[in-house]
């Protein structure tokens, strides 16, 4: 097993019996990448092989990815669900009330609202349907970042890029989302 540093974070190269080179990042441990090489490769093939514009890119877009998503709280399955419900029930109380305030606000009308277990982000829009899906995880945090995210899908029915003018509604609506959404990366309530 050989470890080095690489763009930022650790890279820990171990041989197995595999067939291919494959490289996992876990959300547990962002800042390290696995990667396992056949017997048949040595340490420096595989360094090499991590310099390629692809794999430093697919680097960058998984732990920004990672940074950005739901934290996995680590819990027993049981101990989850109890907390995922205590959420969906604050979420329920929370969000119609922030939904109808922030569609009038906006001049927007978004289609069912659900809360869901995802893992993969804080909430979506779809653009198609107009309707939006709220992370159950984001129960755990203050009012103001619940408030953020919806009022981040709802600007996401006028604009649906994340560009100057999708970042310029937010600043002029709510000025406090950076914090927002620092909060949520860093992943405490
Ligand atoms: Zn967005």
């Amino acid at each position: 097993m050989k470890e080095f540093a690489w763009h930022g974070c650790t890279v820990r190269i171990t041989k197995k019996k595999v067939r291919n080179t494959n490289l996992r990042i876990r959300p547990e441990e962002p800042q390290t990448i696995h990667v396992s090489i056949p017997f048949s490769m040595t340490y420096e093939e595989a360094r090499q092989l991590l310099e390629e514009p692809k794999v430093v890119r697919w680097a960058e877009r998984y732990r920004k990815k990672l940074r950005d998503a739901p934290k996995r709280p680590n819990l027993s399955n049981e101990e989850r669900a109890g907390q995922a419900a205590q959420y969906r029930e604050r979420l329920q109380e929370m969000l119609p009330e922030l939904f109808r305030k922030w569609e009038e606000i906006l001049g927007v009308r978004c289609g069912k609202v659900t809360i869901r277990d995802t893992r993969s982000q804080w909430g979506s829009c779809s653009i198609r349907t107009k309707n939006i899906s709220i992370s159950v995880w984001l129960g755990a945090f203050s009012k103001d970042c619940v408030e953020y995210v919806v009022v981040h899908e709802l600007v996401h029915l006028l604009e649906t890029g994340h560009n100057a003018r999708f970042y310029g509604i937010l600043d002029q609506h709510y000025p406090n989302w950076r914090s927002c959404r620092e909060q949520l990366r860093r992943g405490s309530a």
